[in-house]
């Protein structure tokens, strides 16, 4: 299948994956099925907009052959990351991670001698700033032209670019090789993973690495994360099948580490050459124990899934047919999976607050509602508001102390459906 942009049919903006990203095959089974969604990170300024909004199916297929689970449809990456709103540094607790991750790297990769860090899908630098503080040389490579300009007004050095062998073999010619490479949750979104790695693979001194972070499929799975989906994670990693796209492009799974961000990622270290670390052996032997390599665990996933669906939507009617009034809060990407998959639009929902200036103003994409500043919850509060960055939890509360003395509610729908 292939879909055309409505304003010029001759631009092609999304394909079919037939292939598996990591082994090539073509032994792929279709586990989940989240329907037909609009791009959740494309905030919209006007009703016209609105109109205009394409949709593209949200499926997961999971490999038979090597186990990695990916999208089967791929959104070309200039529709998706022309303009970004995630800033990374609105979020409080994305900072602390930030700092620690900072604070890790740096005391094992040292700051002597200058050492060169590069990072990928820099976003506004809120990492990198971190590095060159450290005494690091630091150099950013973003597709994201706002958030480019964001950093390089900020005073940290940002290439306006998309990840590849040929901005590898530039940036090597112009600095050297790097100490670090560092990518947090980036890898998700690439398409030709391989060419990725690869070029990785050619930027990194003998002795350096590459670290990144992605979201962990143990845990998607685990906690039902199923809103973690969207058109801009074509790919959902465990650690097999990662061992493997790593070897063919000339890396070296060394270690990895779960920690918890984005919903429970994992801290993967690569390396020119290296003998993996106890604890990746662990980790696969889990995987293997939670019966990850088998299509029927998939397929019991998607029905848990369906199931949560009915229980927050005949929830969330039970309130409204009770008068109650509901808004929502965090207008994150996964929140919008959640409404867009349940069909939670304006007839249940009032409004949703986001803290991100850049998102006020703006309408939520496929359910089209308006996003407002924190303020609203004082002068026009709902009786329930629904949780949508179930991630940030702790953070939601603290900000919305004031809603919560006055006695509103909260609903939190993942990974089960909870009233605080
Ligand atoms: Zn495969």
């Amino acid at each position: 299948m292939i879909l055309v942009s409505r304003s010029d049919p001759s631009k092609e903006i999304c394909r079919s994956a037939a292939a598996c990203r990591v082994c090539g095959g073509g032994d792929l089974v279709r586990f989940l099925d989240l329907g037909e969604l609009p791009l959740v990170n494309r905030y919209l300024s006007s009703p016209a907009a609105a109109r205009d909004e394409p949709r593209f199916p949200l499926e997961i297929f999971f490999c038979r052959t090597c186990s990695m689970s990916q999208l089967g449809v791929v959104v070309d990456p200039r529709v998706l990351y022309a303009e970004y709103d995630y800033h990374s540094s609105v979020s409080k607790t994305f900072q602390a991670h930030c700092d620690a991750m900072a604070a890790s790297l740096g005391a094992e990769f040292g700051s002597a001698n200058q050492p060169f860090v590069v990072e990928i899908a820099s976003n506004d630098g809120c990492l990198l700033t971190r590095f060159k503080e450290r005494g690091c040389r630091v150099l950013g490579v973003e597709p994201a032209r706002n958030l480019a300009r964001l950093a390089n007004a900020a005073g940290l050095p940002t290439l306006n670019e998309f990840w590849s062998g040929e901005i590898a073999r530039r940036i090597r010619a112009e600095h050297g090789p790097a100490r670090l490479v560092v990518a947090t949750n980036v890898l998700a979104h690439v398409d030709d993973l391989r060419s990725f790695l690869r070029a990785v693979a050619g930027l990194l001194e003998p002795g350096g690495a590459f670290v990144f972070e992605v979201p962990y499929m143990v845990n998607f799975m685990n906690r039902a994360e199923f809103d973690t989906a969207y058109h801009e994670h074509l790919s959902y990693f465990l650690l097999r099948p990662l061992v493997r796209a790593l070897r063919e492009s000339g890396l070296a799974l060394a270690d990895a580490q779960e920690f918890e961000i984005h919903g429970g990622s994992i801290r993967v270290t690569a390396r020119l050459s290296a003998a993996p670390s106890a604890n990746v052996g662990r980790l696969l032997a889990w995987e293997e124990e939670l019966g990850l390599h088998e299509e029927a665990t998939y397929l019991r996933f998607a029905r848990h899934v369906a199931t949560l669906k009915e229980e927050l939507v005949a929830f969330l009617g039970a309130i409204k047919g009770r008068g109650k009034r509901l808004a929502a809060y965090g207008a994150s990407a996964k929140g919008n999976v959640l409404l867009n998959y349940c069909g939670i639009g304006r007839d249940l929902v009032d409004y949703v607050v986001d803290d991100t200036p850049a998102k006020q103003g703006k309408l939520y994409p496929g359910v089209h509602l308006p996003i407002v500043s924190r303020d609203r919850l004082r002068s026009d509060p709902p009786d329930y508001l629904l949780l949508l960055a179930w991630n940030f939890v702790d953070e939601l509360l603290r900000n919305t102390s004031d809603y919560r003395a006055r006695g509103g509610r909260y609903v939190v729908p993942i990974p089960s459906l909870r009233v605080l």
